[in-house]
């Protein structure tokens, strides 16, 4: 038995249920409530080690919920989409998920989801040895996994720092979105490559002093994106 602890926020029975009780058959510890309002009380005095959050949910939201829980933590979420618009899914990797899975969805797949979003989030550094890397007013520290802008620190989630310090570690280089998606997420069948273009965005609004004329992360039109240091 795992001391993982997963809070699974889902308002139909019936789901919340075989997500349980997958979750627990997988070794992991789990609560479930229904509404945001309870996972928001339950976060104030205990933080998840993973959050797999419901986007439609009474009153409070998962957006809500999302967008609290990024203010204050980098803990890996994954989201439920009840649809299959990719407005509700980018929307919720704009506001920092890790992943997503579509409903229906198999009970297994979405431990495999797990497995994989902690092993990515919470493993030791996959290097070991990489040491902090400062560039231009950019300081990221792979071992505390900190990175600071102008002395202030961010908050990034776990796919933003990998991104970031993967670009960073490869001054110039051109990668393609696919070759992004390898990089920071494992090869994956199922995040979109406009994934990436989110991830980008968001890191271009947390360290470029101007987002929209960035220094750092530039875009190669037509190929992808690179790291001017
Ligand atoms: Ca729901």
């Amino acid at each position: 038995m795992s001391d993982t602890f997963l809070l699974v926020v889902e308002d139909e029975p019936s789901i919340a249920e075989v997500v349980s009780l997958y979750l627990k058959r997988a070794g992991y510890q789990v609560k479930v409530v229904g509404d945001g309002q309870a996972a928001l009380d339950w976060m104030r005095s205990q933080m998840p080690d993973l959050l797999i959050l419901d986007v439609m949910l009474p009153q409070v939201d998962g957006f809500t919920v999302i967008r609290w829980l990024r203010d204050r933590s980098d803990v890996p979420v994954i989201m439920l989409t009840a649809r299959r618009e990719e407005s509700d899914r980018i929307a919720g990797l704009e506001m920092g998920a890790d992943d997503y899975v579509v409903k229906p969805f198999s009970p297994q797949e979405l431990v495999s989801r797990v497995r994989a979003v902690l092993r990515r989030t919470k493993g030791p550094d996959k290097n070991g040895s990489e040491k902090p890397l400062d560039v231009g007013d950019l300081h990221i520290d792979p071992q505390t996994r900190l990175v600071t802008v102008r002395e202030v620190e961010l908050v990034l989630t776990a796919k933003e720092f990998d991104m970031l310090d993967w670009l960073a570690r490869h001054p110039r280089q051109v990668f393609s979105r696919d070759q992004l998606l390898e990089a920071v997420w494992g090869l994956s069948d199922y995040i979109d490559p406009s994934t990436v273009t989110v991830h980008i965005r968001r890191l271009r609004e947390k360290i470029e002093l101007d987002p929209s004329n960035p220094v750092y992360l530039l875009t190669v039109w037509g190929v992808g994106y690179k790291f001017e240091p």
